[in-house]
């Protein structure tokens, strides 16, 4: 009965503070031990025991030969002591760095974080489509400049929100009766789809539209003018043939990474399980 309401109070925190004191006062000064510290002592040493066993255990080098008694009460007092304080911890698995997390993806789709309506621009004259101004800027001068060499970059699709590609990826996944990792491989779901980004736009060959959206665009005068041409404006191939992602080929699929912040939110994201 006496043990258990001096038990109780060990698990508040300034007790266990107050542990090694209780040691000390026994061995120097033991007429002056009441029965409560000899309780308290021998609690210690029962839960400092313990500990040492548990410290050499995991940590054999640590534990030399020549550790006298004295040393390991020490030792004992020290574990009491980092174990009231779980936050600092000085073992030696702490010190080691621990691996980056490999970021989560679905499908082999990354997520992505969602542009701002104020970060976007138009790049149709209706302004339906939108990409981040940088790549926006960039767009429409590679726009012009294959125009003047007759080729017809048509803009299908840039910035989309969470909305919308959910529309895109489970609507159209029920209508065409697919399961979910054939939708992935060619569209992404809500949440990990680059257009959210505002850096990637969807191209199409203005004078072959029934290619859009197709592995056949890669056979139009469009697709060879980007790949040729697109770098310079910074632009690039999201999804090219055998892809580490798995997803399926997208010919009409490119990004912008002209900047620092579209460079970090597409090659930052490559760390694939
Ligand atoms: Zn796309």
């Amino acid at each position: 009965m006496e043990l258990l309401e001096y038990q109780q109070p060990t698990t508040n925190h300034s007790m266990i503070d107050d542990i090694p004191e209780a040691i000390r006062e026994t061995v120097e000064t033991p007429q002056k031990s009441s029965l409560p510290v000899a309780i308290l002592a021998t609690l210690a040493l029962g839960i400092g025991g313990i500990a040492v066993g548990l410290l050499m255990f995991l940590f054999p080098i640590k534990s030399s030969p020549q550790a006298s008694t004295e040393t390991v009460t020490d030792q004992a007092t020290s574990v009491i002591q980092e174990t009231s304080e779980p936050e600092i911890n000085d073992s030696p698995t702490a010190e080691t760095i621990p691996e980056p997390e490999p970021i989560e993806n679905v499908l082999g789709h990354l997520p992505y974080e969602q542009a701002k309506p104020s970060e976007l621009a138009p790049i149709t004259a209706d302004g339906s489509i939108q990409l981040k101004k940088s790549a926006a800027t960039e767009f429409l001068k590679m726009q012009s400049v294959a125009r003047r060499q007759g080729i017809i970059l048509t803009p299908i699709s840039g910035f989309r929100n969470e909305e919308t590609q959910k529309y895109l990826f489970f609507e159209v996944k029920k209508n065409r009766l697919q399961d979910t990792s054939t939708r992935a491989e060619v569209s992404a779901p809500p949440g990990y789809s680059e257009h959210h980004t505002g850096y990637a736009v969807d191209i199409g060959d203005g004078l072959v539209p029934a290619t859009n959206l197709s592995p056949k665009f890669a056979n139009t005068p469009a697709f060879r003018w980007l790949e040729k041409n697109a770098a310079r404006y910074s632009f690039e191939l999201s999804f090219p043939q055998d892809n580490p992602q798995g997803i399926s080929y997208e010919p009409w699929h490119w990004r912008y990474v002209g900047d620092r912040h579209s460079l970090e939110t597409f090659y930052k994201a490559r760390n694939l399980k």
